[in-house]
């Protein structure tokens, strides 16, 4: 995917294209955070990075998908430096195959789940655990933000008055073409896509597609379609139904046709998480009958 560097002004920058990657610059020094999916989209950052005269001093982590944090090891190896992460989504960063594992119920991952989307080709040697609130790293001012629900410890980055947002909130584009967005907590993710609303950047860099300035209307964008995935896995309950059923009334209802078994349980993924939402809300309950892990509205 074309790759495109946007400069948003003083000193926040962006690498879009794929999976975005953010580089902050500060007083000859530069963060730069999330690594891309491979050495490749790394290298391109790491270059971009030095072309504005910064010594790239750190590396901040957004969460644990293979995407993101593909190039990290690479990274951290060739500029020699710290890598920052929220606890649990270090562990995958350090851990790579952790994330076709979880894909696959713990069990070893299916071949389909070992390609560089979901395992990466190199994991990160140490990670320093990040936690939220306003900080310094690398002696440059940051606020770690809590995005949690696309990843359960997802952060977003605010440097000045750029907000790079990680996967905490998705493109049109996104939702457009992954109707049924990965979400790993459903409750979780639509609170944050409220407080999107109470921050106050001048410009957002989403984990994918361009940086734009009006977040609020996108996080309700997003919201949108969770509550509506959730409101149809209720009504796919008219009936006793397992997990995989739901899948595939849900995705029917979007039209959506996968391609291969690693976007059935991506997608599976996002339905569990709506089905949990739905049993802490007293709205649905599990009981097994007959050796099958029924869903049934309460
Ligand atoms: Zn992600």
């Amino acid at each position: 995917m074309a790759t495109q560097w946007h400069e948003l002004g003083n000193g926040n920058f962006a690498l879009t294209g794929g999976s975005n990657i953010g580089v902050i610059v500060r007083e000859g020094r530069a963060v730069i955070v999330d690594a891309g999916l491979d050495k490749d989209a790394a290298k391109k950052a790491l270059r971009a990075a030095e072309g504005t005269g910064a010594k790239v001093a750190a590396l901040v982590i957004t969460h644990g998908h293979a995407d993101h944090f593909g190039g990290a090891g690479w990274l951290a190896q060739q500029a020699g430096i710290p890598v920052y992460a929220p606890p649990l989504e270090a562990v995958f960063a350090v851990q790579p195959l952790l994330e076709p594992l979880f894909l696959y119920s713990g069990a070893a991952p299916i071949t389909e789940l070992q390609g560089k989307f979901t395992l990466a080709r190199q994991g990160v040697k140490s990670i320093t655990p990040l936690e939220t609130g306003p900080q310094e790293i690398a002696g440059i001012p940051l606020d770690i933000i809590p995005l949690p629900g696309h990843a359960p410890q997802q952060i977003g980055v605010g440097a000045g008055d750029t907000c790079y947002c990680g996967d905490g909130v998705f493109p049109d584009e996104t939702l457009e073409r992954h109707p049924i967005l990965f979400c790993a907590d459903m409750d979780a993710w639509l609170a944050t896509l409220e407080r999107f609303s109470t921050l106050h950047y001048t410009w957002y860099v989403p984990g994918h597609g361009e940086p734009l300035q009006d977040i609020a209307s996108l996080a309700e964008r997003n919201a949108a379609r969770l509550r509506e995935i959730r409101t149809w896995v209720w009504e796919s309950l008219t009936t006793p139904q397992e997990a995989h059923d739901v899948l595939h009334d849900v995705a029917a209802r979007y039209g959506v046709t996968f391609a291969a078994p690693q976007f059935f349980l991506l997608a599976l993924t996002t339905i569990h998480a709506a089905l949990t939402s739905l049993q802490i809300a007293g709205e649905a309950a599990v009981e097994i009958a007959e050796n099958r892990m029924m869903w049934r509205r309460v």
